[in-house]
């Protein structure tokens, strides 16, 4: 998590929009995406509402204009986009998580890879265990833009910052949109280094006092900063 990010709450609402528009061009550029695919929120500084990407609209045409705001309900209150199809991911990880300020869904190449398979990415870097609070889980199979997506998918960022959707990509999540942005890129680097250590032999996992350790720093973290 970047020390620098801030909580939505301590932003305006022009300035969490100006952030959502920065980290949706962020994932396109760093390859997370390609064309209008992914998603990205945070929630606003009141923080009922949350402040989401617009359906299918190319992220480098992109305005704060066409940037969503809906309530917990689903209701659009600002915004010339249509929600994102993936509207009840992100509004279900903000419900059931109050200190969740932002989310990011993607479809990362390598960690799609582990999706694909069904394979959780183990948390075999000692930095991913503090980021990301430990192994990347993967969810159940559910059919993409349905609200059993995201309750399916929620479920398994209690204690994680980033979940494998089978068969399609990842969600992350973090104390803003920024931090959801760094735990993609962690995500999405430790699944490429696990893929190709196994090229070149058995990785060896970090030892468990050690994995227990910095699991703790992470609950820590999320539970006493990231409080909305
Ligand atoms: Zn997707």
């Amino acid at each position: 998590m970047s020390a620098t990010a801030k909580r939505p709450k301590e932003s305006t609402p022009d300035e969490v929009k100006a952030e959502v528009l920065r980290v949706a061009r962020a994932i396109h550029a760093a390859g997370l995406v390609v064309g209008t695919a992914g998603n990205v929120s945070s929630r606003m500084p009141d923080p009922d509402l949350v402040c989401m990407t617009p359906s299918s609209m190319p992220y480098d045409t992109m305005t704060v204009d066409d940037l969503v705001v809906v309530t917990f309900d689903g209701e659009q209150l600002e915004g010339n986009g249509k929600p994102t199809t993936e509207k009840a991911l992100h509004l279900e990880c903000y419900k059931r998580y109050p200190e969740v300020g932002g989310v990011i869904h993607s479809h990362a190449p390598y960690a799609s890879m582990f999706a694909l398979v069904h394979q959780p990415i183990p948390a075999l870097i000692e930095e991913v265990v503090i980021y990301l609070g430990g192994d990347v889980p993967i969810c159940e199979y559910t059919t993409t833009g349905t609200d059993a997506l995201g309750v399916e998918v929620a479920s398994k960022l209690g204690d994680r910052s980033a979940a494998l959707v089978a068969n399609h990509g990842i969600v992350c999540v973090g104390k803003s949109v920024d931090d959801a942005l760094h735990a993609s890129l962690v995500t999405e680097r430790t699944a490429m280094i696990v893929w190709g250590a196994r090229q070149l032999g058995s990785p060896v996992a970090i030892p468990d006092k050690v994995n227990t350790d910095f699991g703790n720093v992470y609950t820590f973290v999320r539970e006493q900063m990231w409080q909305a």
